[in-house]
């Protein structure tokens, strides 16, 4: 089996699974939506590295930043200059955090349409291999990330796998992705916060932001929400005494009344 990969982190899960299951992968490094190229380099030193340990084969694909840019990044500059930075809507739930498929909005459904095209060059780079080198069947690991289109990731693996007449064996690796979190911080990897091309750092660093934003409002409420509740307990204990003051000036009035009536008798 051929594995594309896109990086180490996301590569955990799935070999170890694949292994279980009694499959040895060959990693496929084919990524040239990663941006700028040094990072490209970083991800699969990072990858190669741990592979090492591993006794993992791993394979690189050709970069080409500019086969990219000519089909991918030319829809992705149309998205731009129509909607400009398209983020996700924001959610706690990474499970969830998948834009549902078949959404009204037109910013979204272009965002998806740019990946739609990136899995699809990579994929079909990766089939092509796959056939001209033997392998049976390809999988990939993007489906570890709850940030992508995990049903677009399945139809473009498995249109590319038949176009070249190898096997798409694809699995939803979502349930795994805090395991690798988890292992890669272990193994002290180097982990990315962008997904891989130009337009998604941008992104990423809005929404960044964005949860930034919410998250000091968020801060705030509770703040004023806690202020309230401390002066409306104030309050109730300020009436608490004057009550107390009161019944207590009472019975000093009754208690003078009562003495001045004995010495008058
Ligand atoms: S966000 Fe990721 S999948 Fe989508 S186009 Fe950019 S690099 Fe490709």
């Amino acid at each position: 089996m051929l594995l594309h990969a896109c990086c180490g982190p996301c590569s955990l899960e799935p070999v170890r699974l694949l292994r279980e299951a009694g499959t040895e992968p060959v990693i496929y490094y084919a990524n040239s939506n990663i941006q700028p190229e040094e990072e490209y380099a970083r991800r699969l030193e990072t990858l190669a590295f741990w592979a090492q340990d591993e006794a993992l084969e791993v394979i690189e694909g050709a970069y080409d930043s500019q086969a990219w840019e000519a089909s991918v990044g030319r829809i992705g500059e149309a998205a731009r200059e129509k909607h400009g930075v398209i983020i996700h809507e924001a959610s706690n739930d990474p499970l969830t955090k998948e834009a549902p498929e078949g959404t009204p909005d037109e910013a979204e459904a272009a965002r998806r349409a740019r990946c739609r095209a990136c899995y699809r060059l990579r994929f079909e780079e990766t089939a092509r291999y796959a056939a001209e080198h033997g392998f049976e069947s390809i999988g990939t690991t993007l489906s570890v990330s709850p940030y992508q289109y995990t049903g677009i990731i399945r139809e473009e693996l498995e249109r590319a796998a038949a176009q070249a007449g190898v096997e798409a064996r694809f699995a939803d690796y979502r349930p795994y992705y805090d395991n690798a979190t988890t292992r890669s911080r272990e193994a002290g990897m180097y982990r990315q916060n962008y997904c891989a091309c130009r337009f998604s750092e941008e992104e990423a660093r809005v929404e960044r932001e964005m949860r930034k934003i919410a998250r000091k409002a968020t801060k705030e409420s509770l703040r004023a929400q806690k202020a309230q509740a401390q002066a409306a307990e104030e309050k109730a204990r300020a009436e608490s005494r004057a009550e107390k003051a009161a019944y207590a000036d009472k019975q000093a009035r009754k208690r003078a009344i009562l003495k001045q009536l004995r010495e008058q008798k």
